[in-house]
C-alpha cells in the first residue's frame, strides 16, 4: 500500500464512516457478541505475504463493528460520554496524517504552540484565573498520577526522585470515597501506597466533610506521618458527587499540601457559567483536570491538565538527557517535561478544531440541553410504578433503583440485552443502582425520553 492507495481508501473510509454514523440509532448499542468470538474468526499467525486492502477492508467490515460496544450511539447512557465530534475525527486524520511526535518544541513547533494556546482557550472557556498555565494528557489517571508524584517530591523536598522512598517519611494523601479509582493507582504507583491514601468522611450530599479533613490532617501529624496532598471531586464517577471546593481547599492550604481537582467528566460544563458554583473557589487549586474527550467532543485522548505554577510538576518529572537539549532555544516549552510518557501526540489539534467548528455557544447549547433532558427523564422515571430515583441529577447524571439489589440487577440486564439503550450500574450507600447520563453530542430528546420508555416496557 501506498500513498496513491491511502488516499483512495481513505474516501472509502470516509463514506464508510458517514454510513456507520447515520446508521447508529439502527444498532443496538452494545453488541450481542460472546468472549472469544472475534479472536476465533481471526487467523493464528500473521500473513507471511502481502495481501489486497480489499480483503483487509471486507474483513473489517464483517468482523469489526457488529462486535463493537457503540459510544457515538445517541442512546450511550453508560459510564460517561467519550463524545467524538465531526470536526474532531477531521483533526485527527490530519495528526494522524503527519504522525509527528510532539515531545520538544523542535519536534513539533506548531502542535507545541497551538496546545499552548488551546490551554489558554480553555483556561478562559472554564472560567478559570488567567494564572493557570497547563498540559494536554493522554487521560486524567495520566494527569492525576502526575500531580500525585508532584505531591510526593514537593512533600519530601525532592529527595525521592534520587534517593527512592525507603528512609523517607511515610506520606499521606487525602480523598472522599467518591474519588475514582485513577487515585487509588496513583497513591500505589507513586510508592506512596494504598494504605496512605485517606478516605475522608463525607456528608449526606456525598462532598467531603471539611471538619473531618482538618481532623484527619492533624492525627496525621501527631502520629508522625507527613501530609503531602488533597484530591477533590467535582463530578466524581459513581453519582457525580461534588467536594466543596473552597472550603475544603482552605483546609488544605492551612497545612500546605499540595492540591488536585478531578473535574475529569463535569469540567467541560463549566464552559456555562450557571455551573459554576459546583466548583466555586477552583481557581485556589494547584492542579485541575478536565477531559475535553467526555462531554466536550474532543475524541479521546484529550485531558487537559491545568497548573497553577507548572515549576513543581517539571521539576518532579522533566529529565533533560544530552539528547533531548533544543540548542539555542531557551524560550520554549518541551512539554514532555511536564508529563508521564516521553512520546506525545499531536492531541491539541482536534480540540482547535472543535472549538472553532462548533464554537464555544454551540458547545453550550449541547450540554445545556443534556442537563434539561437527564431532568426531564429522571422525572418520568420517578413516575414509573417501583422505580425511585437514588441521587438526584448532578448536571446530567443521576441514579434509580428498585426496592431490592436483585431486582435492580435484573433490570438493568434485561435494559441491557434489549439494545435500544445503554446504561451501567454503581453502588451508592451501599446499594446497587443504575446510573443514567446524558451526554452523547448527537442525541436529541427523544433518545433521552427512550430511557423511561425502555425502563417503563422491562419492569416486571
Ligand atoms: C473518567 C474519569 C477518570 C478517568 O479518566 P481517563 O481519562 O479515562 O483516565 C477520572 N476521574 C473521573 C471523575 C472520571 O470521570
Amino acid at each position: 500500500m501506498n500513498h496513491d492507495d491511502l488516499a483512495h481508501w481513505s474516501k472509502r473510509a470516509a463514506d464508510w464512516i458517514r454510513a456507520y454514523h447515520t446508521g447508529l440509532r439502527d444498532r443496538p448499542v452494545r453488541p450481542r457478541a460472546t468472549p472469544g468470538e472475534t479472536a476465533a474468526k481471526l487467523p493464528a499467525q500473521a500473513p507471511e505475504t502481502a495481501e489486497p486492502m480489499d480483503a483487509i477492508f471486507a474483513d473489517f467490515e464483517a468482523l469489526v463493528p457488529g462486535a463493537m460496544t457503540h459510544w457515538q450511539h445517541p442512546r450511550f447512557f453508560a459510564y460517561f460520554p467519550a463524545n467524538a465530534a465531526p470536526a474532531s475525527m477531521l483533526a485527527e486524520q490530519l495528526a494522524n496524517g503527519m504522525a509527528a511526535q510532539c515531545m520538544l518544541w523542535q519536534t513539533s513547533p506548531a502542535g507545541t504552540e497551538i496546545e499552548e494556546v488551546m490551554v489558554g482557550w480553555m483556561r478562559d472557556a472554564l472560567g478559570l484565573s488567567p494564572e493557570f498555565t497547563g498540559t494536554i494528557h493522554d487521560s486524567a489517571t495520566t494527569a492525576t498520577l502526575s500531580a500525585i508524584l508532584t505531591m510526593r517530591e514537593r512533600a519530601l523536598g525532592w529527595a525521592g526522585l534520587d534517593e527512592g522512598l525507603s528512609g523517607q517519611p511515610r506520606l499521606r494523601l487525602y480523598a472522599s470515597g467518591q474519588a475514582h479509582s485513577s487515585v487509588d493507582k496513583a497513591a500505589r504507583l507513586s510508592g506512596i501506597g494504598q494504605a496512605n491514601l485517606v478516605r475522608v468522611a463525607t456528608d449526606a450530599d456525598d462532598a467531603m466533610d471539611p471538619g473531618a479533613l482538618d481532623a484527619a490532617i492533624r492525627a496525621d501529624l501527631a502520629a508522625g506521618y507527613r501530609p503531602a496532598g488533597l484530591i477533590l471531586c467535582v463530578g466524581a464517577t459513581g453519582v457525580g458527587a461534588c467536594d466543596r471546593i473552597e472550603e475544603t481547599l482552605a483546609v488544605a492550604r492551612a497545612h500546605d499540601l499540595y492540591t488536585h481537582v478531578d473535574a475529569a467528566w463535569a469540567g467541560s460544563a463549566m464552559i456555562c457559567p450557571e455551573f459554576r458554583p459546583l466548583w466555586h473557589g477552583i481557581d485556589g487549586a494547584d492542579s485541575i483536570v478536565v477531559n475535553p474527550h467526555k462531554w466536550l467532543g474532543v475524541q479521546f485522548d484529550c485531558s487537559l491538565q491545568f497548573l497553577a505554577d507548572p515549576a513543581p510538576q517539571v521539576q518532579t518529572l522533566g529529565l533533560r538527557p544530552d539528547y533531548l537539549q533544543t540548542l539555542g532555544q531557551a524560550q520554549v516549552t518541551d512539554f514532555n517535561e511536564w508529563t508521564v510518557p516521553l512520546g506525545r501526540r499531536f492531541r491539541a489539534l482536534k480540540l482547535w478544531f472543535v472549538l472553532r467548528a462548533y464554537g464555544l455557544e454551540g458547545l453550550r447549547a449541547r450540554i445545556r440541553n443534556h442537563v434539561a433532558w437527564a431532568a426531564e427523564a429522571r422525572d418520568a422515571l420517578a413516575a414509573l410504578p417501583g422505580v425511585k430515583i437514588v441521587t438526584e441529577p448532578r448536571l446530567s447524571l443521576f441514579s434509580f433503583a428498585l426496592d431490592d439489589d436483585a431486582r435492580t440487577e435484573a433490570l438493568l440486564r434485561r435494559i441491557n440485552d434489549d439494545g435500544r439503550i445503554y446504561l451501567t450500574q454503581t453502588r451508592h450507600a451501599g446499594r446497587f443502582v443504575i446510573r443514567v447520563q446524558v451526554g452523547q453530542f448527537d442525541c436529541t430528546r427523544d433518545d433521552v425520553m427512550m430511557i423511561p420508555t425502555v425502563v417503563g416496557a422491562l419492569l416486571d
